[in-house]
């Protein structure tokens, strides 16, 4: 590990069983122009949630060369046995060079953020606390470069970024990680993505004491997921908090009825897995669902990153595929149900019938028991 005049680097040596070393690495700068933060204490914490279940996958006990939290040792055990629920994996033995001392909690609050629906929501919903009693306020927004974007799309992204930092008054953590590159092979994004994040989190452990990881789900609908409320405080060490935050809220409604009312997220928002970063094709099913939803909360005129109107044969052919997405469609429906839009009503509930078979109506009652 080290710090240099722009950035803090956490660096690490990979050895999987049947291959040479590999570097992995954390850069990690504060892109609202201060000095790079401190190094955490204890880098080695970082690899428990990056290769507990890479470990898993390939039935290879972790070991460690490094100290590690007592903590976060004890959290990654129930970790693996909830993995093990969900995934049908076996725990692996994690095995450190020894158990680290405690460490001070740095003060910063961390938000992981994207400028997408959750994590708006969830600064949205931070400053709006900003005065309730106890209420520890974000201080920093981290984004985590995990697919390695550079060139002017990434640099577009980064700017919008920094606009929404400087607007709330956060600063802003740009870390870049080739994790996600050296993991992948063996892991799924969707099953890992919470601990790769609680990976970053613990490399910024320097400068952050608290770091919230937005919900995709809520409270109703919970699945298993790479991040979840249950698994991502497992992650958590004597010196960092790990919390899911939002959990509260479907995404629906964190767009419809919170993101419409903010004139910084209805120009920032971004929503597209489909397209360049920063950029929103307006067409997918991620931008479609977020489109309908602006359009119930009466904000779609003004979103300045999505097309102004809807399209409702686009909206009609739009392909439910995930269980999750036809309920969020269902929801949609409900909604629509309440307003005047019977064109827009029409074209969800036609999309909703042509959904997959795999993805058919279950009664809500059931849903918290898959
Ligand atoms: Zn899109």
């Amino acid at each position: 590990m080290e710090t240099g005049a722009y950035e803090t680097r956490v660096l690490g040596m990979v050895r999987w069983p049947r291959s040479e070393g590999e570097l992995l690495e954390f850069r990690i700068r504060d892109a609202s122009g201060g000095p790079p933060p401190p190094p955490p204490a204890n880098p080695g914490n970082t690899f428990v949630p990056a290769f507990a279940l890479p470990a898993m996958a390939i039935g290879e006990p972790l070991i460690i060369n490094a100290p590690v939290s007592g903590r976060l040792l004890r959290g990654a055990r129930d970790a693996m046995d909830l993995y093990q629920r969900w995934w049908d994996v076996k725990p692996a033995e994690i095995v450190p060079a020894s158990t680290a001392g405690p460490t001070a909690a740095a003060d910063g609050v961390g938000l992981f953020f994207t400028a997408g629906a959750d994590s708006h929501y969830s600064l949205l919903k931070d400053l709006r606390r900003a005065e309730a009693p106890g209420h520890r306020e974000i201080t920093h927004l981290v984004f985590a470069n995990v697919l390695q974007d550079d060139g002017p799309d990434h640099e577009r992204l980064l700017t919008r970024l920094t606009e929404v930092a400087r607007e709330t008054g956060k600063r802003l953590l740009v870390v870049e990680t080739n994790l996600r590159t050296l993991t992948e092979e063996v892991v799924g994004w969707n099953e890992y993505h919470g601990a790769a994040l609680a990976a970053v989190a613990l490399a910024c452990e320097g400068v952050l004491g608290t770091c919230l990881l937005a919900s995709t789900e809520d409270y109703g609908h919970l699945s298993p997921w790479g991040s979840h409320p249950l698994l991502d405080p497992l992650w958590s060490t004597e010196g960092l908090a790990l919390v899911h935050d939002g959990v509260e809220t479907a995404r629906i409604e964190k767009i419809s009825q919170y993101l419409v009312h903010s004139a910084l997220a209805l120009r920032t928002l971004t929503v597209c897995t489909h397209s360049e970063p920063g950029v929103n094709c307006g067409t997918c099913d991620d931008c479609v669902t977020t489109m309908i939803a602006l359009e119930i909360g009466g904000g779609l005129g003004e979103c300045a990153t999505l097309p102004r109107s809807l399209d409702t044969e686009l909206v009609r052919h739009t392909r439910l595929r995930t269980w999750a997405q036809s309920d969020a469609w269902r929801e949609l429906a409900n909604q629509l149900a309440t307003l005047d839009l019977p064109e827009l009503s029409d074209a969800v509930a036609e999309a909703l019938a042509g959904a997959d078979g795999t993805t058919a109506w279950r009664p809500r009652f059931q849903r918290t028991t898959l």
